[in-house]
């Protein structure tokens, strides 16, 4: 992945996935996974995978595990593994530096007061931000609180002023805090949202470059609020479109819809994938690429576009199909042999008509047999010339063409009422792999055998 020399100098870029182990990955949130990948391979980096697994109720480590299963697929292996559920010592030094310097106070609203606050901002036009109340409270006040067994939650005191950031995707962004409401970084139980422990991750494990979707913007605005907060260096940030289905509807990780497991399970190449999942929504044209060095080499973060990035199912099989026909031997050599068919020519001869890799198995018994040849009865004359004809052993790839000619000039036939009945009578189908390749594959007492 290219980057822009005047953004990007460091060699040295630390970057972090930061999933939440609540669901599988679907091609959604490869999106990031990859933009990552390739941005830290591009910049001699380290890829964290961070695990954010704070919301105890919906992780599971079936999920987690999904999670590492599902980009080792794509081809990610991350330098650095952390959960945020092994970091809570960290998070907490951070709220009680917060605390101390007054920006994080506690607030004893229920759910119910909090939504009446917002009605009656709602009824006088205003916008429903939260009122600070809280930051009023007097001790006596709060202590009658904790009497009544009420448990504070925690609300980061936004400084007001826009916060300004230049987005390496999205160029110059202003998030304007002063309308937003003190946001709730620890709930009443005591557990973190997202927002904190995100920051401190970021601030300890010295992350260079924040890449993530565009939903994340305004989250930004308050987190470069509390990076400076904390005293920490404030990452760069890129926000990518996100990847939406063709009607323009988001991508579900928990529904599973177009889950990678699912994508992998239904025979899809792992890097057609990765290109649908991050050339879509940019200006790299859908082209195959023959791995994620080559196609980090091509996108740049500069080349996702500000609009939107819709998934289009029938680009994801054509860009398949096309990876297989231009995949090369000594990549597709590990699965042939574990199928039992590692020769090249075989390969060469039949990857052209795939649509899935697996199909290699079916259109390889054109060549192994058993096939079951059609002869039409009015084509049985016609055949019989051509056995006659059938050029002596050694076969190469000019044997098919001499062939051919020796028929056509036998019988006057040409086109589509020559080569149709040698097809059916060859491998027993309509449609299939080029006869010019295939046939010096096939023996001839194997081509005699089918065409008698
Ligand atoms: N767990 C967050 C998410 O999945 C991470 C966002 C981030 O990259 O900061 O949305």
């Amino acid at each position: 992945m290219n980057t822009d020399p005047n953004l990007v100098t460091q060699q040295n870029a630390i970057v972090r996935y930061a999933p939440s182990p609540t669901g599988r990955l679907h091609l959604g949130n490869a999106r990031p996974a990859l933009l990552n990948w390739l941005f830290a391979r591009a910049n001699n980096g380290t890829y964290v995978l961070r695990l954010d697994d704070t919301d105890t109720a919906r992780s599971t480590e079936e999920f987690a595990r999904g999670i590492e299963i599902d980009l080792s697929w794509l081809g990610i292996a991350p330098d650095i593994k952390v959960r945020q559920s092994d970091r809570t010592a960290l998070y907490d030094a951070a709220r009680d530096a917060l605390i101390a310097t007054g920006r994080l106070y506690p607030a004893y609203e229920t759910e119910e007061e909090l939504e009446i606050k917002r009605g009656r901002a709602r009824l006088l036009g205003r916008p429903p931000v939260y009122d600070r109340a809280a930051l009023a409270l007097t001790d006596a006040q709060k202590a009658r609180y904790e009497a009544e067994g009420r448990k504070p939650h925690w609300r980061f005191r936004l400084d007001g002023r826009p916060v300004h950031f230049t987005d390496l995707i999205k160029g110059l962004q202003t998030v304007n805090t002063a309308s937003m409401s003190d946001p709730v970084l620890i709930r009443a139980d005591g557990s973190y949202l997202y927002t904190l422990p995100s920051v401190v991750d970021d601030i300890d494990l010295a992350i260079t470059h924040v890449i993530r979707g565009e939903d994340h913007v305004s989250n930004t605005g308050t987190q470069i609020e509390i990076f400076e907060a904390l005293g920490g260096k404030v990452p760069a940030f890129a926000h990518h479109n996100l990847l939406t289905g063709a009607e323009g509807e988001g991508l579900s990780k928990r529904i599973g819809s177009l889950s990678l497991a699912e994508l992998r399970e239904a025979g899809y190449e792992p890097m057609a994938v990765a290109i649908m999942a991050t050339a879509t929504g940019s200006s790299l044209s859908l082209e195959p690429f023959a791995d994620l060095a080559l196609l980090g080499q091509a996108l740049s973060l500069d080349m996702i576009s500000h609009g939107a990035a819709r998934f289009d199912p029938a680009e994801l099989d054509s860009l398949n199909a096309r990876i297989l026909h231009d995949m090369d031997f000594a990549r597709a050599r590990p699965r042939l042999e574990s199928l039992g068919l590692a020769s090249e020519p075989l390969w060469l001869a039949l990857r052209g008509n795939l649509a899935r890799f697996s199909e290699i198995a079916d259109l390889a018994t054109l060549v192994t047999g058993p096939v079951t040849p059609v002869i039409a009865e009015d084509d049985r004359d016609f055949i019989a010339v051509a056995v006659e004809t059938l050029p002596p052993e050694p076969w190469d790839a000019t044997t098919w063409d001499s062939w051919i000619a020796a028929i056509k000039a036998a019988t006057g036939r040409k086109g589509r009422a020559l080569f149709h009945p040698l097809r059916l009578a060859l491998t027993g189908r309509e449609a299939g792999p080029d006869l010019r390749s295939l046939l010096p594959l096939i023996s001839r007492k194997a081509c005699l055998a089918r065409l008698s």
